[in-house]
C-alpha cells in the first residue's frame, strides 16, 4: 500500500531509450521548478511535466524533492511513453523540483527481453496449488527483486505467485528461475479511489491504466477490458485505513474476486462484511486472501490462497479462481480443510451450487487436515455463524433445514481465536426461491 493523493507524470518519449546509443548524443540535464496548488489536484490528479530525451539516450535519471509538510503534501512519481507524476497538496500548495538527466553511455546495459509464456502445465493433473496473489518487487515499492521474491514464495510453499507492482508490469522483463514455481504477471491498478489486481496480463510493455479519481464511472470500463483480454479483475484492501486505499469505486459487473484478509482484526471484519454484503445480494465475488507483501516485515504466505485447479497452469489457476474454488489460509504451506455439502443424491464443493428441495437437510461435511493443532471449526450461513464444533481427526458434520436460497462456507480458527482458514461457499439453491432472502 502507498499513499496517494496527486499524480505528477512525467512525459518522456522513451521509445528513444531503446534505440541504438549513439556517441554523438550530449549529456543533458534540466530542471524544472513546479508550483502545485489543491486547485491543480481538483482539476486534474495527475499531472504531466514533459520531458524531453532525445535520440540515442540510452539512460534517464530523474530526481525529485519537495517540502512533505508533515505530510499534507505527497507527489508519487511516475513515468509515462511518452510520458507521469503523482501529487497531494496542503492549503499552501507545494513546490517541487524536478531534474531529469539525459546520457548515452559508451556499453549500455542490453535491451530487455520478455520471455515467452509457458504453453504447457507446470504440473499436470488437479490439486490444491498454494498461491501468493499479491506481492511486490522493486519494479514498484516491494525490497526485493522478482527473482527474490519468487524464490522466498516457493520456500514458504508457495506453487504459484501473481507478482501485482503499482501501476507497472515490468517485473515480466526479469528472468526467473525457481524449479516448480509459476509465475503469473498481474499489476495493482493503484488509484486514489482504492487499488485492485489484474491477475493473467502480460506481452511488452503490458499495462492497466490506473488513472482514475475516487469513485470514477470509468471503473466500468477498466474491469470490463480486463476480462476482455482474459485478466482477472479483484479487489485489494478494500476496508485498509490508509490514504486512498480503502474502495471507493463501484463493484461493477465483472469483479470476480475480493481480498478478505487482513492484519488488523477490524480491517477483516470490514472486509468480510462487504464480503457478505455481495454474497446476499447474489454478487458470487470470490473471497481471496494476500499478504500485499513488500518486505519481510509479515511472512510472505499470510495470507495466501489454496486453488483446486485441473493443473499448475495460469489459464487453469484463473479459471479455477473464477469458480471460487478457493480457500484463504494464515500461511503458505498448510493444507486447506475440505468441505462437501450434501442433498439427496446431489453434492457440492467449495465454489459449487447444490440443488435442494425446500425443507430438505443438507449435510456438511467438513475435513480438516492433521496438522491444524486444535482449534474450532464455525459454519458459516448467509454470512452468520449458525453451528460450531471443535477441530476432529475425523470428518465434522453439521446439518441444515433449508427452506431457501443460502450459501455455506467454514471458518477455521486457532485456539486462541486467530483465522486459519475461511472457504468460499457452497451455494445452495432451492427451487422456486429465488428472489427469497440471498
Ligand atoms: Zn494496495
Ligand atoms: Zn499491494
Amino acid at each position: 500500500m502507498r499513499l496517494s493523493l496527486l499524480g505528477l507524470a512525467l512525459l518522456a518519449g522513451l521509445a528513444d531509450l531503446v534505440a541504438a546509443p549513439s556517441p554523438a548524443v550530449p549529456e543533458a540535464r534540466r530542471e524544472q521548478r513546479l508550483h502545485f496548488t489543491a486547485q491543480d489536484r481538483e482539476v486534474g490528479r495527475y499531472q504531466y511535466v514533459p520531458v524531453t530525451v532525445p535520440a540515442g539516450t540510452t539512460r534517464l535519471t530523474i530526481a525529485y524533492a519537495y517540502d512533505k509538510a508533515g505530510g499534507a503534501n505527497v507527489v508519487d512519481l511516475g513515468l509515462f511513453e511518452p510520458g507521469p507524476l503523482d501529487l497531494g497538496t496542503g492549503p499552501a500548495g507545494v513546490d517541487v523540483t524536478l531534474t531529469a538527466e539525459t546520457s548515452a553511455v559508451a556499453d549500455p546495459a542490453p535491451v530487455p527481453t520478455l520471455a515467452p509464456r509457458p504453453t504447457g502445465p507446470l504440473r499436470p493433473g488437479p490439486a490444491w496449488f498454494s498461491g501468493g496473489v499479491h506481492l511486490h518487487t522493486r519494479h514498484s515499492d516491494g525490497e526485493f527483486s522478482t527473482e527474490e521474491v519468487c524464490r522466498r514464495a516457493r520456500e514458504a510453499g508457495h506453487d504459484f505467485v501473481v507478482i501485482t507492482d503499482h501501476n507497472n508490469t515490468t517485473h515480466q522483463l526479469d528472468p526467473v528461475d525457481v524449479p516448480g514455481l509459476l509465475r503469473l504477471v498481474g499489476e495493482e491498478v493503484t488509484t486514489p479511489g482504492g487499488h485492485a489486481s489484474v491477475l493473467g496480463i502480460g506481452g511488452w510493455r503490458d499495462q492497466v491504466d490506473f488513472r482514475l479519481i475516487a469513485g470514477d464511472e470509468r471503473i466500468r470500463d477498466l474491469v470490463r477490458a480486463a476480462n476482455e483480454r482474459g485478466a482477472l479483475f479483484a479487489i485489494n484492501h478494500p476496508r485498509a485505513d490508509c490514504l486512498g486505499c480503502s474502495w471507493e469505486h463501484n463493484v461493477s459487473a465483472g469483479v470476480a474476486a475480493m481480498e478478505i484478509s487482513a492484519f488488523a482484526p477490524a480491517e477483516r471484519a470490514a472486509a468480510m462484511a462487504l464480503w457478505d454484503s455481495l454474497l446476499q445480494r447474489r454478487r458470487r465475488i470470490v473471497g481471496i486472501g494476500s499478504s500485499d507483501w513488500h518486505r519481510p516485515d509479515h511472512p510472505i504466505g499470510a495470507a495466501s490462497v489454496r486453488v483446486w485447479a485441473a493443473e499448475l497452469s495460469e489459464r487453469a489457476i484463473l479459471d479455477a479462481i473464477r469458480a471460487g474454488r478457493v480457500v484463504v489460509m494464515a500461511d503458505g504451506a498448510t493444507p486447506p480443510p475440505e468441505l462437501l455439502v450434501r442433498s439427496g443424491s446431489a453434492e457440492a464443493r467449495i465454489g459449487d451450487s447444490l440443488p435442494v428441495a425446500r425443507g430438505a437437510t443438507a449435510i456438511v461435511e467438513v475435513t480438516i487436515p492433521s496438522g491444524l493443532g486444535r482449534g474450532r471449526v464455525d459454519l458459516v450461513q448467509d454470512g452468520a455463524i449458525v453451528d460450531s464444533a471443535p477441530i476432529a481427526s475425523a470428518p465434522i458434520r453439521f446439518e441444515r433445514t433449508v427452506v431457501k436460497d443460502a450459501y455455506l462456507r467454514v471458518h477455521v480458527h486457532a485456539v486462541d481465536g486467530s483465522p486459519v482458514a475461511v472457504t468460499n461457499p457452497v451455494y445452495l439453491e432451492v427451487p422456486g426461491a429465488r428472489g427469497s432472502k440471498r
